[in-house]
């Protein structure tokens, strides 16, 4: 598998047109999430896909602590969310229940896509949500019309069999953008294959979608898989579960265990542990 070494994203933006956009590559994240990911072939692809969704929409976030971009819904796929810290660091996991081969977003009960932006420990942290479409990319656009009020236009170039995940983002900004000018440009990211938009070179093909406007590109930010589970994480998660559950367990198991969901990293807690964690005066910020 390839290292994630090679994984970007890179925002652009046109002149004298209230339009810009940005594009990604995340094969080596999409490839260290896949590996302890259980489930059909669809969820791998469904995973690239947030993936390399969240890596665009995080272009258009100035300032923010951590991302979270989740799909859920109270059918098979349960839960689809993929994480982004401040320093370019992503995470995903998808919890997945049942053996349906053929997956329908739309016919899914109760299905939900919600964007979280965490600003930080005593900042503002704000959610929008929208119902789930038929498709990750339909979503992900319905969420710009509907939550943001500024259209955007995806294409996501995610292959799980051949462990591609990339993408391509638009969005109008406010001002004058003709409808035929947006027709233009999301026309020229919808006609191209998956083959040509991800070999293509950005400083050619960009010119050419209004060759009278000046298009800048910004220096490409490398991204690349980061977990934020700890020990302390751990710890305080068992708190919250309370002593009397967690002491169960260690009776039952003579351990307590915990396998982190994103990165698949095993915490081991033994009795001397577990007692240091509910003895009186301890305390967990
Ligand atoms: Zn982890």
């Amino acid at each position: 598998m390839s290292s994630d070494s090679a994984d970007f994203l890179q925002s652009f933006y046109w002149e004298s047109l209230p339009l810009r956009g940005a594009r990604c590559r995340v094969d080596g994240i999409f490839a260290r999430v896949i590996q302890g990911l259980e489930g059909p072939a669809e969820l791998r692809q469904l995973i690239g896909e947030i993936l390399v969704g969240l890596a665009l929409i995080s272009s258009t976030q100035k300032h923010f602590e951590r991302l979270i971009l989740q799909a859920q819904s109270q059918g098979s796929l349960q839960l689809l969310v993929a994480e982004m810290m401040a320093g370019g660091g992503m995470r995903a996991y998808a919890r997945w229940r049942g053996a349906e081969e053929n997956l329908d977003l739309a016919a899914l009960p109760e299905a939900l896509l919600a964007l979280t932006v965490d600003m930080g420990m005593d900042r503002d942290r704000y959610q929008g949500l929208i119902q789930l479409r038929n498709t990750l990319t339909e979503s992900l656009q319905a969420y710009f019309t509907e939550s943001v009020q500024a259209p955007a236009y995806f294409r996501l170039l995610v292959d799980a069999t051949s462990g591609i995940a990339g993408g391509y983002f638009l969005q109008r900004l406010p001002g004058v953008l003709t409808a035929e000018e947006w027709e233009i440009a999301t026309g020229f990211f919808a006609v191209g294959s998956d083959q040509s938009l991800l070999q293509a070179r950005p400083e050619q093909f960009l010119p050419e979608i209004f060759p009278s406007v000046g298009v800048r590109l910004r220096d490409a930010q490398g991204l690349h898989f980061q977990c934020s589970c700890s020990q302390e994480r751990v710890e305080r998660m068992l708190v919250a579960l309370g002593e009397k559950e967690v002491e169960e367990t260690l009776a039952a198991e003579g351990k307590v265990q915990v396998t982190c969901e994103y990165c698949q990293k095993v915490y081991l807690l033994d009795s001397t542990d577990v007692a240091a964690l509910f003895a009186p005066g301890k305390s967990l910020h």
